[in-house]
This record gives structure tokens, sequence and C-alpha cells, in this order.
């Protein structure tokens, strides 16, 4: 065999049995993840509390209370923060007109996301990364629109994610595209997310992942009472709702039914996040949400897109859509007094490590194959460069069936493969890196005759 075959990294499970090496930081994304801060975080969720409630019915033209001065400010940090970025980035709030539709929505409506977009350097590369959260909130009823709902923690959490990804990566260059949102009308059914994911397809966006965080600030559950800050859920769904017919006989006789976009994507942040985030543990959770409950990935992953959900692993149902009371001594409601912001901080650094590994890597490569011509007990894959960009060269992952991530990174500078593993017993995927490390979504191989 010509190349060198470079085993480069196994990752750091715990319960692996395989050996173990350790992959380098990025220092450039490493200081990125120094600058998420607790405080600033604390602050943005202060100030989306201040305007009382943000239900997607409340007042849209009041400069003091309610969603549309909410989303005013939301707009407003954007534009602030688009002064450092050398003006590749622009905010603009994304808007239209709800009809009543006879569930969620009784009157006439403005739906609108706040939205800020970080064009990519390089004007060939199409790719688009979306990190998201809800700037809606609600209290017991989800019709009413003039309680006081803080929506602290759901998803004030989420979008001051979002707005302190915004602040920190705006400073930077990527080849791809980043697009910072606060959704409307998730409470409501999932409205304002909807309304982006149609608008994506029609244009043919190229979303190569979508990030969305809602509820995910927060370190005890109530009723078990566990308390934990090191722990943080991905859902993700296994086997996209796309594949049916034909290409779901595929993805069964191949046994891929753990290897969708969504899943792919999820393994992904568990790898980067836990690379450059201290004390946290991704944890994988194999549905597309919590059990027979929604969020704002949904319509994204229904339509093809690697989305997944991102949040805390207790969640604490008496400050969760809940009218501001105290009874028998328990305080309800989502305020920011129940929240852990150091947890929110690494949390957020989740997210800013993985969108920015992803937007700095190269495109994933092209065609690529697993050679079937022959009965062998090695593996031979084959693939082409990507479309745009100059990797340094490909990482060849490898798993074993049952094995829940990645377990060896091979690297080669070449556009093929041989690897001393039967296909019968290992999964394979191909990634694009780059000069710094950055690594592309794997790519899961077709069959190659
Ligand atoms: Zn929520």
């Amino acid at each position: 065999m010509k190349i060198r075959i470079l085993l480069l990294c196994l990752l750091l499970q715990a319960h692996s049995a395989w050996s173990q090496t350790i992959v380098r930081r990025d220092p450039a994304i490493e200081a990125m993840a120094r600058e998420v801060s607790a405080d600033s975080l604390k602050a943005y969720i202060d100030k989306l509390v201040s305007f009382g409630t943000r239900h997607t019915m409340s007042s849209a033209t009041d400069p003091k209370r309610g969603i549309g001065a909410a989303r005013a400010w939301v707009v407003q940090k954007f534009r602030e923060f688009g002064r450092n970025s050398g003006g590749r980035m622009t905010a603009l709030e994304d808007t239209t007109t709800l009809r009543p539709d006879g569930r969620r929505v009784d009157v006439p409506t403005l739906l609108g996301n706040a939205m800020a977009v970080l064009r990519g350097t390089d004007p060939a590369d199409d790719r688009i990364y979306i990190i998201s959260g809800h700037l809606d909130s609600r209290v017991t009823d989800v019709m009413n629109r003039t309680a006081d709902a803080p929506g602290a923690n759901d998803d004030g959490s989420g979008v001051a994610a979002v707005i302190e990804c915004a602040r920190i990566l705006s400073r930077s260059k990527f080849p791809a595209t980043i697009i910072f949102v606060a959704f409307a009308g998730e409470e409501q059914s999932l409205l304002g997310a909807t309304y982006l994911a149609d608008q994506a397809k029609q244009k043919n966006w190229n979303i190569d992942a979508l990030l969305n965080n809602d509820i995910m600030g927060s370190n005890h559950s109530n009723e078990t009472n566990i308390i934990n800050n090191t722990r943080l859920r991905v859902f993700s769904e296994g086997l996209s709702v796309q594949d049916t017919g034909r290409a779901l006989n595929n993805l069964r006789n191949l046994g891929l039914e753990n290897d969708g976009r969504p899943r792919q994507l999820a393994r992904y942040v568990k790898e980067i996040g836990e690379r450059y985030v201290d004390n946290i543990e991704v944890v994988l959770i194999y549905r597309n949400d919590r059990f027979l409950r929604g969020g704002d990935h949904t319509p994204f992953a229904q339509r093809g897109y690697a989305a997944v959900r991102l949040t805390e692993m207790n969640e604490n149902f008496n400050h969760q859509h809940q009218d501001l009371r105290t009874e028998k001594g328990i305080v309800y409601g989502d305020l920011a007094e129940f929240m852990d912001f150091e947890y929110l901080r690494k949390n957020t650094a989740v997210n800013l490590v993985s969108l920015a590994n992803l937007a700095a890597a190269p495109p994933v490569p092209q065609e690529v194959k697993v050679d079937v011509r022959n009965l062998t007990n090695s593996t031979y894959l084959y693939w082409k460069a990507p479309k745009t960009g100059k990797p340094k060269g490909y990482y060849v992952l490898l798993r074993e069936t049952s094995w829940p991530v990645w377990q060896k990174k091979f690297f080669t500078t070449d556009t093929n493969l041989r690897l001393p593993y039967s296909k019968d017993n290992y999964f394979f995927a191909v990634q694009s890196v780059d000069e710094e490390g950055h690594e592309s979504l794997p790519v899961v191989p077709a069959v190659g005759r």
C-alpha cells in the first residue's frame, strides 16, 4: 500500500475497548470557546424577561412590552455585532402574517423571526449552518398573551446562546455561511421554524446542519430532584422520514437505520463539543425529540436536513409553561433565578465550537462509495474531492455495528483507502479535513460497483 495510514484518534470513550490518542485542538477555536461568558448570557436573558411576555400573539408594536419589542432588541444586538464583522454580518426581521388557523392562532398575527446572516468568505461555497432558539414564551394556557411569561429558560436560554455565538463568531472568517435565528411561534406549533424551513426548501438552500437550542440552562429536575450540570442531551432522528420506498429498502439492506443525517450531526456535536469544552458530556438520545413533544429542528429534519435539538439533561416542569404563582410553598414560573449560568455557558460553548469547526471545514467529499465488486475481508472506499475548498486530506471513520460513536479515524491524503476491516462487521464514513484539523460532517458510502 503506497499511502501511509495514520491512526489518528480513538475517541475519548471511557467504555471504549480501543486504546486512545488525543486529537489536538485548534487554538483559534479554543480561544473562541473561552470567550463564551456566563455574565453575557445572564444579561441577555434578563433583558428578554424584561419584555414581560414574548407570546407570539402579544403586541408587535408596543416599544416596551411584547414580542415585537423583544424581536427588535435581538435584531439590534445582531446589528451591533455586525459592525465588527467588516460588513459580512447583516440582520433582519423576516416576517409574514398568519391567519387564524382554528388551533393555536386565533387572530391575524405578525409572525417574525429575528435573524443574522454571517456570509461565508468563499463565494463558491454554498453551505449554510444554522443555530436557533425560540423567542416566544408562554404560561399555562398556550393562548394567554397578556400574562407575564418570562420564558427565561424556555427559551431565553436558547436565544441567549444564539446571541452569544453571533457576538463571538461574527469576528472570525469562515468559508461557509452561518445563520443565527430566534424563531417566533414555536409554542403555537413551530410556526416560525416551518416558515423558514419552507423558504429554505423552495430556494434550495444547502443547509449542512442546524443546531436548535431549547431549554438548556437549568441543572435540576423537579420530582426526581436530580442535580447535574455536566451532561447535555442532543436529540436526533436516526432514520430520515424522507426515506421511503426504494431508499428505505436500501437502508434496510445496509443496516443504516442509525446513520441518518441528524444522527451523524449528533455524533459530530458530541465529538467536537467534548474535544473543546471541558466538564461536559454530550449525551446522544436516539429520538427526534422528547417523548411526544416537539421543537423547531423538526420542520428541518422533516425536509431532509441534518437538524438536532440540544436540551438540558433534566427538565424542571415547575418552571416551564407555568403561570407565575406560589402554591403549597412551591414557586412556579420560568424565572432566571432557577437557572445555572455556568451550565448554560458550557452548553453554549458546545454549539459555538461545533459551528466554528463545521463552517471552517472543507465541504463533504463527493460520491463516497464502498467497493462491492468482489467478496473480500478488507474494505475499499473511494470518493471525490469536495466541490469547493482545499482539504489537506480525509478521515475514514470506523465503528462496530453496535457502537454508538465512531471508534477510529484513519487519515489519508488520497481519495481512496483500503482497510483491513470487513464491511460486514463495521460501519464506515468519510470526512474532509483541512490543515488545522477541522473536519466536515461524515458521509456514509453508497454501494460502488
Ligand atoms: Zn421551548
